[in-house]
């Protein structure tokens, strides 16, 4: 039984005192637990400290996620992030191949493997994303699409905790736009990466890896996704912002 998975992703928004903010305040909407929910908030890389404190003094029903990761162990890479220093932080997720990395900062599959690869070393879930634009939806090659960019990501990952490793779906098109995907649009391709899942890693590990939705998820259409069989959680963009309305979304997870 896969446990469902709820993920905020702040992007570059909060400043240090505004992240401590948000991080208390999502601490109070959740102090009586989670339930069989795994959350995680995922900050900007400035203010993962100030959330690791948070977590830690409040006792916060949630975990820590990182943005973006580089896969070598240290050097000079300006401007980039190691895992281990990820994992010194208290980090115990981190998103990686979102489609705004993607797309302005041009990360190839490869480079998502390889982060994926680097965070494993380190005992760091990655949140792998994937997703395809508007015109490959339009083409009729979405799935196709996606299915390629999970091969790719995942080439020679050794997965033996299914837990440990999660997907992400986000139809480019609907992430920002307040365009949903329908629940129906949803399971068609996270049913089709489960499948994938099953000929790359064998039915065992594939029925435990947990593949979220983003894409405009809000408190009000949550629960028609989460009904979705191979539906099991989301990524929040906009929405996890708020710690009433991501709190309200992690509420609809636990029912
Ligand atoms: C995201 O960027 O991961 C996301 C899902 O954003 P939003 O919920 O704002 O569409």
């Amino acid at each position: 039984m896969r446990k469902r998975m709820i993920a905020g992703n702040w992007k570059m928004n909060k400043t240090f005192s505004e992240a401590v903010e948000l991080a208390s305040g999502l601490a109070k909407e959740l102090a009586d637990g989670t339930g069989d929910v795994d959350v995680v908030v995922a900050p900007p890389a400035v203010d993962l400290k100030g959330v690791a404190e948070v977590i830690e003094q409040e006792q916060a029903a949630f975990a820590l996620s990182a943005q973006n990761v580089y896969w070598e162990e240290s050097g000079a890479y300006t401007g980039e992030t190691a895992p281990n220093m990820l994992e010194a932080i208290g980090a115990t997720h981190c998103i990686i191949g979102h489609s705004e990395r993607r797309d302005y900062f041009h990360e190839t599959d490869e480079e998502i493997n390889k982060k994926a690869k680097a965070l494993m070393a380190h005992g760091i879930v990655p949140i792998s994303c994937c997703g395809e634009s508007l015109e490959i939806r339009e083409a009729g090659k979405h799935v196709e699409f996606v299915v390629d960019q999970i091969k790719k990501d995942t080439e020679g990952l050794e997965i033996t905790d299914p837990s440990k490793y999660v997907i992400a779906y986000e139809p480019i098109w609907a992430i920002g736009t307040g365009k949903t995907a329908t629940a129906d649009d949803a399971q068609e391709v996270c049913g089709a990466i489960r499948a994938a899942l099953v000929e790359i890693f064998g039915q065992e590990i594939a029925d435990g890896i947990r593949v979220l939705y983003g894409g405009s998820a809000k408190p009000d259409n949550i629960a028609g996704f989460l009904e979705k069989e191979d539906v099991d959680g989301a990524l929040v963009g906009g929405a996890s912002l708020k710690a009433d309305s991501f709190a309200d979304m992690v509420r609809s997870a636990m029912a």
